[in-house]
């Protein structure tokens, strides 16, 4: 039996990581300061003897026993980095200096959930990890790139002088069950509009892509990315590289829930990236033949089926 933390234990991707996790028969340390997380979304695994949850903010040290650090906390969505930005940033760098520092003490290995947004408005299409990017370093979105990729020096450097056994995933846009209603991101949003027949809310003229990928299939690549050799630190892609405007994930949504909603047009928020596809080449490679199992509209019947039991409509 491994001893695990998972940082941001208590948010959308890191709740479903800790049952996983559990299942496999670990013991499991969930930590979270609840900022855009919910004790609801563990409240199921708290009769289990093997899990424990702590309220803590990674901004300040913290001391555990572990063997395995999934390093997850920091908001997600563009509405709730962008709330408070400094604070965003000290999240992704305070909080991956405080962890790589307890993983540097008792000798753990240290998993870093990166993004796609380390590509920014990417030149490249798709993006390889071999691609460096394209980011605006003062623009609305620079607290999350720019923290992530931070985040992502200090990994390495961690890893280069100190000998800390890394791992670095950087997730494409992930969907599924408990993501939160008022989240912000785009596939509960329209989930959420199109249950209660408001109006879909399209930012620009949505032609901007996206490649979304279902939770299931991240945790797949997320613990086989954990559990490859110490020679392996990535970075490495992880997403489904089926790729949809923002047009089509909307017509999709209002298609599958027999919505009245009507599309509105607002205005495309600064440095919004026009397109977006993983390269998972790599994945494929060194995670054992991963790759991406649910398609869209598969994913989506799920996650709408839990707004609907969430929403009770
Ligand atoms: P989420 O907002 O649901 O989860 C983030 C969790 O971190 C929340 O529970 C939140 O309360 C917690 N948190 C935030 N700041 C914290 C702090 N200072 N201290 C302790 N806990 C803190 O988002 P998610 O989609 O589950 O994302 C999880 C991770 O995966 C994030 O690091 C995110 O950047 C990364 N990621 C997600 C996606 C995606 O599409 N979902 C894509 C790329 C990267
Ligand atoms: N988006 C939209 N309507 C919404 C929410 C998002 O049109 O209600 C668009 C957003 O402008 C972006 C895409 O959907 O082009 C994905 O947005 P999200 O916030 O989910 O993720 P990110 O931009 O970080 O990839």
């Amino acid at each position: 039996m491994k001893r695990i933390l998972v940082t941001g234990g208590a948010g959308f991707i890191g709740s479903h990581l800790c049952e996983r996790l559990l299942k496999e028969g670990n013991e499991v340390l969930c930590l979270d300061n609840y900022f855009t997380g919910s004790k609801r979304n563990v409240a199921h695994l708290l009769q289990n003897p093997y899990f424990e949850v702590i309220r803590h903010d990674v901004t300040t040290p913290f001391y555990v026993e572990v063997d395995e650090i999934f390093n997850l906390a920091c908001p997600a969505s563009p509405i709730h980095y962008q709330y408070n930005p400094i604070k965003t940033v000290k999240t992704s760098v305070m909080g991956a200096i405080n962890m790589l520092g307890l993983a540097k003490r008792i000798k753990s290995k240290i998993l870093q959930a990166s993004t796609s947004e380390v590509y920014g408005d990417p030149a490249i299409h798709p993006q390889p990890e071999s691609y460096w990017g394209n980011v605006n370093p003062i623009g609305i979105r620079s607290c999350y790139d720019e923290g992530k990729r931070c985040a992502e020096t200090l990994f390495t450097d961690y890893h280069h002088q100190n000998q800390v056994r890394i791992k670095i995933i950087r997730i494409f846009n992930t969907y599924g069950p408990k993501m939160h209603p008022d989240d912000g991101r785009v596939v509960s949003n329209f989930i959420v509009q199109a249950l209660k027949n408001e109006e879909i809310t399209i930012y620009g003229d949505g032609s901007q892509s996206r490649s979304f990928q279902y939770v299931d299939d991240l945790l797949e690549g997320m613990i086989r990315m954990m559990n490859t050799g110490d020679d392996i630190t990535g970075p490495v892609n992880l997403g489904n590289p089926g790729e949809f405007t923002i047009l089509e994930l909307a017509e999709l949504i209002l298609k599958m829930t027999g919505s009245q909603s009507k599309l509105t047009f607002l205005p495309l928020p600064q440095d919004d990236p026009v397109q977006r596809q993983p390269d998972i080449s790599l994945a494929r490679e060194i995670l054992d033949g991963w790759s991406p199992r649910v398609d869209l509209e598969t994913g989506l019947e799920s996650t709408i089926a839990y707004f609907k039991d969430l929403l009770k409509l």
